[in-house]
């Protein structure tokens, strides 16, 4: 199939097949500047030339975890150094620490030790302190876990954090929604039907989610184009998602970055190429595409928006800085710097508010349904 006739069907606002999808990654270096400038020109139409940001804080509450994902550098084990679970008073005070954030995410790994009772009283503790933060907690696969700890349904536990405090839930886990890859690098987390299934939960009790993908390892433009059709189905079906953030693989020292004997991050243009590509096939279905600098840099996340990326996510900003929003912000930029080069690309910074269920008026709730998951 000739390229231009797949970027006409989406420069119509016309939705682009997951084949298409993968011819447009298949293609040559001859086909980006053509594909960018159409991404460019959707991300206009829906955006203008507004690039957006939250000012947030990312908690880790804590890094043990029983899994053995081979792309986490993060996770440690009983007994390792700096392992660490924090308790209720210790999230709230490193919010309370962080100023002025609007919205704080907490993550963590599968950890056995931690019960119900425990993530309950995080989400309350932080819900009676901060009255109006916007709680963006857990992924698919730790709400599995903690459901099949607890010996209850998905459906309960999100029902519980969600009156406990939870706003959203984050996207994180998919990583390749294929299992055959999935058993390749993160083995023991949910399968595809799973992560499909709790997000669909999430979503018909009124919880909206991200959507991400981690690329750039051992995965192949199939798995990725069957990926983005996997979202895209459920987003026809729900609503449910705010916005999706394509990640890239950072090697860092991982087991699958030596195993594999994967050096650096994917190349600028495979990353660029995706954004713009994610712009089209999600076109109608969902709004917004976030890039972190603190991941691509921040040349790279500039060059983003201009092919197709219209936020760059959670940041911890304060009149002078934009920090990398975990923790202890180990990123640190100038907010004038961020600025400056944004506006170099043509485009304007803008602080919005957390992405939740009122962004989504589409969002298809059936909050009193029976969730058996
Ligand atoms: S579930 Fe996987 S990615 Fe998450 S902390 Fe554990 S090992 Fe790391």
């Amino acid at each position: 199939m000739d390229p231009k006739i797949i970027l006409e069907t989406a420069r119509n606002r016309e939705e682009i097949s997951a084949i298409e999808a993968l011819l447009l990654l298949q293609e040559g270096p001859a086909i980006l500047p053509s594909l960018f400038e159409l991404a460019d020109e959707l991300t206009r139409r829906s955006h203008g030339t507004t690039v957006t940001y939250v000012r947030g804080k990312r908690i880790h509450y804590t890094n043990l975890c029983r899994a053995e994902c081979s792309f986490c550098s993060f996770r440690r084990k009983k007994g390792q150094k700096n392992a660490f679970v924090l308790s209720p008073d210790e999230v709230v005070r490193q919010i309370r620490e962080s100023g002025s954030a609007r919205q704080v995410t907490l993550k963590g790994g599968l950890n056995p030790d931690l019960n119900l009772n425990y993530h309950l009283d995080v989400l309350r503790s932080v819900r009676e302190e901060f009255p109006s933060i916007h709680v963006e907690a857990y992924s698919p696969s730790e709400i599995q876990f903690i459901a099949r700890r607890a010996r209850t349904s998905v459906g309960d536990v999100l029902r519980r954090f969600r009156e406990a405090g939870m706003d959203s839930m984050t996207g994180d886990s998919a990583d390749i929604l294929n299992d055959k890859v999935r058993k390749k690098i993160c083995p023991d987390k949910l399968r595809t039907n799973d992560w499909v299934d709790v997000v669909k939960t999430a979503h018909r009790l009124g919880i909206p989610t991200t959507a991400m993908i981690l690329f750039g390892h051992v995965e192949d433009e199939i798995n990725t184009c069957e990926h983005f059709e996997i979202l895209r189905n459920i987003q026809k079906e729900t609503g449910g998602f705010t916005a999706f953030e394509p990640v890239p693989f950072m090697p860092q020292g991982s087991p699958l970055a030596k195993a594999k004997k994967i050096k650096s991050p994917p190349p600028l243009e495979s990353i660029l190429r995706l954004v713009a590509i994610s712009r089209l096939f999600f076109c109608r279905y969902i709004r917004n595409i976030t890039v972190d600098w603190t991941k691509l840099g921040l040349a790279g996340a500039v060059e983003a928006t201009r092919v197709g990326a219209n936020d760059l996510g959670t940041l911890a900003v304060d009149s002078h800085e934009m920090r990398s929003p975990e923790v202890n912000g180990r990123l640190v930029m100038p907010a004038a710097t961020v600025k400056s080069a944004v506006a170099k690309a043509g485009r304007e910074t803008r602080e919005r508010a957390p992405y939740d269920a009122r962004t989504l008026p589409t969002i298809k709730t059936r909050k009193e349904e029976l969730v058996l998951v």
